[in-house]
């Protein structure tokens, strides 16, 4: 059994990072967990000219990032959380891995493609962002999956061991997945529509008739990871102490709206730290 943490950090980016920078200073212990470390947003900038002192472009960026967490000792683990469940203590799941934490402190980012219409909609009523949680149900089914990069090809087979045949939408090139009944599809997905449940996804092709959606990308709406999370719109709703609606649960980053910019990100990164140790300092 893993140890149970004072806080576990969901997120690879600028306020994950900062936030677990801010808990080390603080003397917790953490897991600072995501599915990439600093992760492709900060890497693919151009040039940062709105962070203080930095002057450069999102790979040198990085590089100062890794060597102060090199010299600080922030260990970053790998891993997409798939699940995360209030209580006292908080489990996180990532695939088969479970991991438990006194506080959680999210900090997914926002999927710059946004949603399709429908897709917050008929969030658990056929749509899922999690093939491993999700794919039994499934079982002889006719399904598609929204891929949006090859990492997500894995999930594709893992679904595809389920179902009678996964239609695959996938964003990006030249995709080939090993198993008979995916086939694959070039068309952008338009809506998923239907009635109490999922019933087809709408694309540039025409109507295709399903019983579940998957959407598998990287970064998955708070409210479909986290149960009973408060949002607005897209944006998990916070007080100035980056707390949410479920106690023990801080936010910071993206997730929690705009504007969308690295300085705002780690300020909130650094909030979200301090408001979980004074809560944990009262528990
Ligand atoms: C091309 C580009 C250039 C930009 N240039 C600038 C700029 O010059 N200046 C500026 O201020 N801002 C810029 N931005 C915006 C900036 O990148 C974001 O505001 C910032 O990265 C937000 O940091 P974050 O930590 O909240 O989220 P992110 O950087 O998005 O990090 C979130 C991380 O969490 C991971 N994640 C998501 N879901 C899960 C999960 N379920 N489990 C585990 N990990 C998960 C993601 O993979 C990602 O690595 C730019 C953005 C882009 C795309």
């Amino acid at each position: 059994m893993e140890q149970t943490y004072d806080v576990i950090v969901v997120g690879g980016g600028i306020a994950g990072y900062t936030a677990a920078l801010t808990l080390k200073s603080l003397k917790r212990s953490f897991l600072w967990l995501g599915s990439e470390r600093f992760g492709e947003k900060l890497l693919k900038a151009e040039y940062v000219r709105n962070f203080p002192a930095l002057v450069g472009d999102g790979k040198l960026f990085a590089a100062r990032l890794s060597e102060q967490a090199e010299r600080e000792g922030i260990s970053f683990t790998h891993g997409r959380a798939d699940g995360i469940y209030a209580g006292m203590p908080f489990t996180v799941t990532a695939g088969d891995k479970v991991y438990t934490g006194r506080a959680v402190i999210l900090a997914t980012g926002v999927d710059a493609a946004g949603a399709v219409a429908g897709e917050r909609e008929f969030l658990g009523r056929g749509v899922s962002y999690c093939a491993v949680c999700d794919g039994a149900l499934y079982k002889d089914k006719t399904i598609a999956a929204v891929v949006a990069s090859p990492k997500f090809a894995e999930e594709v087979e893992y679904l595809a061991g389920y179902a009678a045949e996964v239609h695959a939408f996938c964003l990006y090139p030249n995709a080939a997945f090993s198993a008979k009944n995916v086939t694959v599809h070039t068309g952008k997905p338009r809506a998923v529509t239907g009635g109490l449940r999922v019933e087809a996804l709408v694309t540039e092709g025409g109507e295709l008739p399903v019983s579940g959606v998957f959407f598998l990308k990287e970064s998955a709406p708070p409210a479909a990871l986290c149960g009973g999370l408060e949002t607005e719109g897209s944006a998990v709703k916070t007080g100035r102490d980056m707390s949410t609606n479920l106690a023990g649960l801080f936010a910071a980053g993206d997730v929690t709206g705009r504007p969308y910019q690295y300085v705002k990100a780690a300020g909130e990164g650094l909030t979200a730290a301090y408001s979980a140790h004074a809560y944990l300092s009262k528990v």
